[in-house]
């Protein structure tokens, strides 16, 4: 990355351990979600940079695919300290680029970093190999595997994919999201330090209609690990069929979080709150259906009223902002429209609201809304908004909290929240989620990551995120 002030110009591409010129053509102007300006521009790649990526991952392949868990345990450990050497300014490119507020970005880096230390835990508890009688199974790496990843929280992805391909003793070509190309900057001059054979990592940013489709058709990449929405993780599974292609499919969710009806309200609302506003709103797992019980909802919406001035929005570069802007422009129509849609669908707007807050008009920034009387049924319930809105659904009983919580086409993540934690845990097991987590936002980078219905395909993070990119060989004598 060649700085010139603070415009950043990015015309190349990492293949087979360089930094190579763009074959592509085509420039794209990054935009600072926080005031519009022009922070820099970048080079995308064409059809011909992803085959020459990977073509380097395919030959690398051949060595890197008999590599041992050591050797792996090793590449792993230098990736850790690599990015580690360079967590504040990767936090600092995810602020500036994507509006992610410093709040949610540091952490978010640091899980990234020791992403790496997590795959290579996971590694060393899995048997690649079991024997029994004459026969003997080994789990071989599956191949070139084409990663690729959307704009939140991309450092964190590009880690998560990288650690269990490498693991698992896949090569890899990956391919950011093209909103995200600072960030990728950063991460690959990491990526550089940390010494990989040479191809082992390919990483060229692109448009996903060109450098994704092209990893999605090329006969040479045995699998795909997509991050993104549910409609790209359609066409891929459609598209990656012809060549039959493996997939790990991480898409989008409309996450429920059940206030039991024994939970302390102003402690759980912070929470609520917390988690409905997760990197913006603009986050995957954000609980954004709050199911309270009919009868506690006149001191929710107390405590909702109470806590939002705590939830600051602005410059994403403050410690104390807790909303930043939406990523671009489009983003912030995209949740002005569902601002608008719930309204005329009969939803009430208890705090927030259409336009952006006073003073920021600049930026691509909306209020925090919370909406109450708001049915399941109705549209801002239903689909996923991707930005600071929270929906307030009244229930009746637990089984009724269980029944609504379920009446998504979605399963990525949920959310308990009660004083008997035996029984939050009675209601978590019943919810139709990849991952439930009781009383707050939780995290364990050996559990599994992934959806259930539209929320995906296969998982993400431990040894399920390994084992995904492995395929068992059998031999039997
Ligand atoms: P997106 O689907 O538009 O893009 C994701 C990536 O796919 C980008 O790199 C894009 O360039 C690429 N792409 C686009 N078209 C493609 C094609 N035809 N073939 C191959 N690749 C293609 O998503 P986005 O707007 O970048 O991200 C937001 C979405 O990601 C939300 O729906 C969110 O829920 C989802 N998400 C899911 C998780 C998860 O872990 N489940 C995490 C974060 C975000």
């Amino acid at each position: 990355m060649q700085g010139s002030g603070f415009l950043n110009t990015i015309s190349t591409h990492y293949i087979d351990g360089a930094f190579v010129a763009s074959h592509g053509r085509e420039v794209m102007d990054l935009i600072n979600p926080t005031n519009g300006t022009l922070i820099g521009q970048v080079t995308l790649a064409d059809e011909e940079d992803a085959q020459r990526a990977i073509g380097a991952a395919k030959r690398a392949f051949a060595t890197f695919g008999r590599t041992t868990k050591e050797e792996r345990l090793t590449y792993l450990r230098q990736l850790c300290a690599a990015v580690s050497a360079r967590l504040d300014d990767l936090t600092a490119a995810m602020v500036r680029e994507y509006g992610g507020g410093v709040q949610f970005a540091a952490p978010i880096v640091q899980a990234g970093a020791s992403a790496f230390l997590a795959a290579g835990k996971a590694l060393e508890e899995l048997p690649l190999t079991r024997s029994w009688g004459g026969t003997t199974v080994t789990l071989e790496p599956v191949g070139v595997a084409g990663l690729i990843t959307p704009w939140n929280a991309n450092a964190l992805f590009l880690c998560a994919k990288l650690s269990s391909a490498v693991a698992a003793g896949c090569t890899v070509v990956m391919k950011p999201s093209e909103l995200s190309a600072l960030q990728t900057q950063v991460w690959l001059e990491c990526v550089h330090e940390a010494r990989l054979p040479k191809g082992v990592c390919n990483v060229v940013t692109g448009r996903g209609d060109v450098v994704g489709a092209e990893l999605v058709r090329n006969p040479d990449v045995a699998k795909i690990s997509f991050t993104g929405s549910v409609g790209v993780g359609k066409s891929i599974m459609r598209e990656g069929a012809a060549t039959m292609k493996r997939v790990t499919l991480e898409l989008g969710g409309k996450s429920p979080n059940i206030l039991l009806d024994d939970a302390d309200v102003d402690e759980a609302i912070p929470r609520a709150l917390g988690i409905a506003f997760l990197k913006s709103g603009q986050a995957c797992a954000a609980g954004t259906r709050l199911l309270v019980p009919k009868s506690r909802l006149d001191a929710v919406k107390r405590a909702i009223l109470d806590t939002m001035p705590a939830f600051q929005v602005g410059d994403p570069a403050d410690p104390k902002t807790a909303v930043g802007p939406m990523v671009t422009e489009k983003q912030y129509e995209r949740v002005q429209s569902y601002i608008r849609k719930g309204i005329a669908e009969g939803a009430e707007v208890l705090v927030g609201g259409e336009g952006h807050p006073r003073g920021l008009e600049a930026g691509h920034f909306v209020k925090p809304t919370v909406f109450v009387n708001v049915q399941n049924q109705m549209t801002i319930a239903r689909e996923e908004i991707f930005g600071p809105v929270l929906c307030v659904i009244t229930y009746d009983t637990e089984d009724d909290a269980i029944r609504i919580a379920n009446d998504t086409d979605f399963g990525l993540h949920a959310f308990v929240g009660g004083t008997d934690v035996p029984r939050a845990r009675r209601v978590a097991s019943q919810i139709l989620a990849g991952r439930v987590a009781i009383n707050g936002m939780l995290d364990d980078q050996q559990a599994p990551f992934g959806g259930f219905e539209h929320s995906g395909v296969g998982r993400e993070f431990g040894t399920f995120g390994i084992e995904a990119s492995l395929e068992p060989r059998a031999i039997l004598q």
